[in-house]
């Protein structure tokens, strides 16, 4: 049972529901034998039944929440091109009632990109130009929302992945849920693996486990960002957010990022798409090239240098750049 004071806590929080829970966590016995490790389970973020918004949803339940507290009208994020952040705010901007708009740097993309259509035809408002690399997205949301603010209206400003204290409860409450779930299966996980970005959901499940007394080792595979600098982003996200929910909070020994950037964030080496490869001939995961198959290199290699089991592979999702990958794939050997 989780029925600690921080479990009633977080179910008091405001919420806009978006996402189809709990997802399904199942054991991935066929990988298991290709791995040649185990037990091993998957949780299937990409399973939130969202659009096609993967962990986005849980962080957008909360900010949404907050946004309609606070009676905000226009939600402002920004991302690139490929974010799936962006388009899945669009799209829980909308079913909530509220506008969106969303800036990006440079011109539109040339190549048809699947997230920028969802948010547009989700009804957001798009500006390209607003800075020329990724880099000053945060600071020109926060200017944007200035002019919105200059304009009457009331925004609420995010920054990139929806990064922030209440995005991450959204993996705080997802870190209960995954418990209970092991609990129903009996068994503890020793580890698991989950792809990290900007931080915010591995923020949420390293908040969840200490307001939840979750004995797990959690291991981000850092895509984007040099592990050191997200390491720290994610211990001040992970106290943040903990203290919102109980008096127990995180410390730097229960943040464990690594570098998994590789050849760049979205390009996936050899390794990647072997084991992007494995993943779907096994279990048919589809995980892409930004996240998902980086993550599930770096856990069969943990698992390859003797991590405990039984392990947890959290699917976060990327649907639109898996298929999107596919296009681009020759035939792994
Ligand atoms: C955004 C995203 C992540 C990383 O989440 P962060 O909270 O930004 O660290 C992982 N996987 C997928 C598919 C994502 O879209």
């Amino acid at each position: 049972m989780i029925a600690s004071r921080s479990d009633t806590t977080i179910e008091s929080i405001a919420r806009v529901r978006l996402a189809t829970l709990p997802t399904p966590l199942h054991r991935a016995a066929r990988l298991e034998q290709a791995l040649g490790a185990g037990p091993l389970y998957v949780k299937r973020d990409d399973l939130t039944g969202f659009a096609v918004a993967g962990n986005k949803a849980r962080p957008l339940e909360f900010l949404l929440g907050a946004a309609l507290t606070q009676d905000c009208d226009v939600l402002v994020a920004a991302g690139s091109p490929s974010s799936n952040f962006c388009a899945a705010a669009a799209v829980a901007a909308r079913v909530a009632g509220l506008d969106c708009e969303l800036l990006f740097p440079g011109p539109p993309p040339t190549a048809p990109s699947v997230n920028v259509e969802l948010a547009r035809a989700a009804g957001a408002r798009l500006w390209f130009d607003a800075v020329p690399t990724r880099e000053g997205l945060d600071d020109a949301v926060l200017r944007h929302a200035d002019v919105l603010r200059d304009a009457g209206r009331r925004p609420y400003p995010l920054p990139r992945g929806g990064a922030t204290a209440v995005g991450a409860l959204g993996y705080a409450h997802a870190a209960a849920e995954l418990d209970e779930q092991c609990r129903a299966a009996g068994f503890t996980p020793r580890t698991v693996v989950v792809p990290t970005g900007s931080g915010g959901t591995q923020a949420g499940i390293v908040a969840g486990q200490a307001a939840f007394g979750l004995p797990w080792r959690v291991v981000g595979a850092s895509v984007s960002r040099p592990a050191s600098s997200v390491k720290d982003r994610i211990l001040v996200l992970a106290k943040d957010c903990a203290a919102m929910i109980g008096p127990d909070q995180p410390t730097e020994a229960d943040v464990d990022v690594r570098d998994c950037r590789g050849a760049g964030f979205g390009v996936a080496g050899a390794a990647d798409r072997a084991t992007a490869a494995m993943a779907l001939r096994t279990e048919g995961l589809l995980l892409d090239d930004y996240y998902g198959a980086k993550a599930m290199t770096l856990l069969r290699n943990l698992l390859a240098g003797g991590a405990s089991t039984p392990a947890v592979y959290w699917h976060t999702g990327g649907i639109p750049a898996a298929l999107a990958a596919l296009r681009e794939w020759g035939t792994p050997a």
